[in-house]
């Protein structure tokens, strides 16, 4: 079984779908993650695109939750390296290429096909799993998403000023939403959250709630 949740940068999604995992006991796929190593190894190939495409087709790219979702490049760990604001300024150029995303969405549904599963991404439950058990696409206002943006990033040690998060978020949005291949866009059967009208707490236990509807409806 597959729960997602959709939505913007900063919408507040990771923090949410990894609470509802825990509450749920269940594993957390967190998509932009993937996307994000690949951008690591973009940089790596020092941003040729032929270089990146040839490591790309052999490139072990491992990842697995446990309190965190950690992921792996060829064994090197790259959880912390992937939130680094260098990636976040390639990584919506890179996702929006096709190859990319068929060898993204190749690995997800794999890994998908045992277990229980709540994943969070752009177009997962327009896309990647149309016909997840529970669809649900978050979103917030851009002031909060920035500030929430900001507080990440400085618990990670890293230090961006506020006006750089609100350029970064926008410019991701607008690429992540315009690109050609599936754009961000809310799912016809999606449930919509604003997470700016909710606590923490109280998001986790609504989606949490709305999963335990749609299984017992099953
Ligand atoms: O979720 P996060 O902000 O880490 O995602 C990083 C980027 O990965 C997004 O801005 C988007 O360009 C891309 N992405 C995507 N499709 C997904 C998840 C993420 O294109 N399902």
């Amino acid at each position: 079984m597959i729960v997602v949740i959709d939505g913007p940068a900063g919408s507040g999604k990771s923090s949410t779908a990894r609470a509802v995992a825990h509450e749920l006991n269940i594993q957390y796929l967190d998509s932009g993650a993937l996307y994000r190593a690949v951008t690591y190894l973009f940089l790596e190939s020092e941003q040729s695109l032929p270089k990146f495409f040839e490591s790309l087709y052999s490139v072990q790219l491992t990842f697995k939750f446990d309190n965190e979702f950690h992921v792996s490049l060829n064994g090197e760990v790259i959880t912390e390296a992937i939130r680094d604001p260098k990636i976040s300024l390639h990584v919506s150029g890179i996702a929006a290429m096709t190859k990319v995303r068929e060898f993204i969405n190749a690995i997800m549904k794999k890994a998908v096909q045992h277990g229980l599963y709540i994943a969070d991404g752009r177009d997962l439950g327009t896309a990647v799993f149309p016909n997840a058990k529970c669809k649900f696409f978050m979103t917030a206002d851009l002031e909060t998403r920035a500030k929430r943006r900001r507080q990440e990033l400085d618990s990670k040690g890293i230090q961006v000023s506020y006006s750089e998060v609100v350029a970064e978020i926008k410019r991701r949005d607008q690429i992540d939403s315009t690109r050609e291949e599936d754009p961000l866009k809310q799912a016809d059967d999606a449930i919509l959250v604003d997470s700016s009208a909710f606590s923490f707490d109280e998001q986790v236990q609504y989606i949490v709630k709305k999963i335990k509807e749609s299984i017992i409806l099953e």
